[in-house]
């Protein structure tokens, strides 16, 4: 019996077992561990809309053993993997026995480093479905508190996201759509002027990764949407009231919503495999960890050794868990192992109502309500099954005849 394991439940992870479970039908001696601390699959993309109450987060959610229907063929081990004996090929995990692999394949994405905000219980990491909805929740809270003082209301009402990478970016722009179009219509002369959306960051660009013309184009969208952009400037400090930034000005503000600074997890980083200057996990065209013996990384996690950088995406993440999952059956027979081969299809961001931004290849830009438009449809289409995507479907449809959550909720 030949053992692979597989750790993360995430996009990437998801994938590869996916692929297992077509393709050990025809091999019967082959079994698969699957380490995810979860019951479900996250579906990531859709996680602003979830904190922006666009979406329930049942619809962006699946149960992992809904992919598999062969109990002797597979494990889904609830857990968290914290060690790695690449050498001995062991897995530690928090509460069972290590798990024995002959392939691995990693998968665990790169969890927010909220550094010494990890504590803050006011402090929202935006990664998980249970931060998104409660993102969702504290925004309602917010505009359901009393008046009272106006310094405690404003503070109340003012909304600080750290890290304006596509994550930071589309939560400011959906939080604050959706205040603007939920909420605010409703609400007194105060809140409307109280009410602040500011994205931060250390560095001296949104989407500092892409090009220049894209990223001058999403700070533009932004500010017009009337979402204070403050750059070169990092957050050093929160104390629940207000956010410090690296120059010292302070913002008085409640909510501290944190999507910056990912690395591999520190476990995986003490592994002694080897790691980009920016602590993810290098790896071949082949997605294999180098010098190891039928190790991969995927997703997030993974980071090319030589060559221009995979862009982090979901459709990358996808590919790469279904390629390894490939790679790990024909690693066991000896065969040559396929690459993974990365086909530029752009970048994409949504900016809010309507509002979307999509680089294509040659920098060509596709900009407002076609670019949301194709946007929405190329995430509806990438959830994991099509349970997934009527959900999410019905979900829009049930917004658009009966009007966003917040409003139900605050009408109600
Ligand atoms: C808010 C947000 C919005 C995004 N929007 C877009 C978008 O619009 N378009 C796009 O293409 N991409 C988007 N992305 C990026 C995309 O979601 C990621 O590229 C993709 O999810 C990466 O997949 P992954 O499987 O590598 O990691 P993840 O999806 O992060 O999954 C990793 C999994 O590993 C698990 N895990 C972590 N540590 C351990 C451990 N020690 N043991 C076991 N399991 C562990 C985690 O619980 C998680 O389930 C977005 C990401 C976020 C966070």
């Amino acid at each position: 019996m030949k053992r692979i394991c597989v750790v993360g439940g995430g996009l990437a992870g998801v994938e590869a077992l996916r692929h297992f479970q077509d393709a050990l039908v025809r091999r019967p001696n082959v079994h698969v561990t699957f380490i995810s601390p979860h019951e479900h699959f996250v579906y990531k993309p859709m996680l602003p809309d979830v904190a922006a109450g666009n979406l329930s987060a049942r619809s962006a959610m699946l149960r992992l053993g809904a992919l598999v229907d062969d109990d002797a063929k597979f494990t889904i081990l609830k857990d968290r993997a914290e060690g790695l004996d690449a050498s001995k090929g062991q897995v530690f995990v928090q509460n069972h026995d290590p798990v024995d692999f002959d392939e691995l394949i990693l998968a665990t994405g790169t969890p927010l480093d909220m550094g010494p905000f990890a504590q803050n219980d006011t402090t929202d990491g935006f990664l998980a479905w249970t931060q998104a909805e409660h993102i969702s929740r504290r925004v309602l809270e917010a505009f359901s508190a009393p008046g009272g003082d106006p310094e405690a209301h404003k503070r109340q009402l003012t909304f600080v996201v750290a890290g304006a990478g596509p994550a930071g970016v589309e939560l400011a722009a959906e939080l604050n759509a959706s205040v603007r179009r939920a909420l605010l219509p409703r609400a007194s002369e105060a809140i409307r002027k109280r009410f602040r959306v500011i994205l931060v960051d250390r560095r001296d660009a949104v989407l500092p990764s892409w090009s220049h013309e894209t990223s001058s184009h999403a700070r533009a969208c932004l500010e017009m949407a009337d979402i204070e952009v403050r750059l070169n400037d990092g957050v050093a400090g929160f104390d629940g009231q207000d956010v410090i930034l690296d120059s010292g000005a302070r913002i008085a503000s409640k909510h501290l919503l944190w999507a910056a600074g990912r690395q591999a997890p520190q476990w995986l980083q003490q592994s002694g495999l080897p790691l980009s200057d920016d602590g993810r996990l290098l790896v071949n065209d082949t997605l294999e960890v180098p010098d190891t013996e039928g190790v991969f990384a995927v997703g997030d996690l993974a980071t090319r050794q030589t060559g221009p950088a995979w862009p982090r995406l979901a459709s990358t993440a996808a590919r790469q868990g279904d390629i390894a999952a490939d790679n790990a059956l024909l690693d066991m027979v000896g065969a040559s192992l396929q690459p993974f081969e990365h086909t530029p299809l752009g970048h994409m961001v949504r900016l809010g109502h309507q509002q979307a931004l999509i680089e294509l290849p040659q920098q060509r830009l596709l900009t407002g309500t076609a670019a949301w438009a194709l946007v929405n449809l190329i995430h509806m289409s990438q959830a994991p099954t099509l349970t997934k995507k009527l959900a999410i479907c019905a979900d829009w449809l049930e917004n658009a005849i009966q009007g966003q959550e917040w409003t139900r909720a605050w009408i109600e």
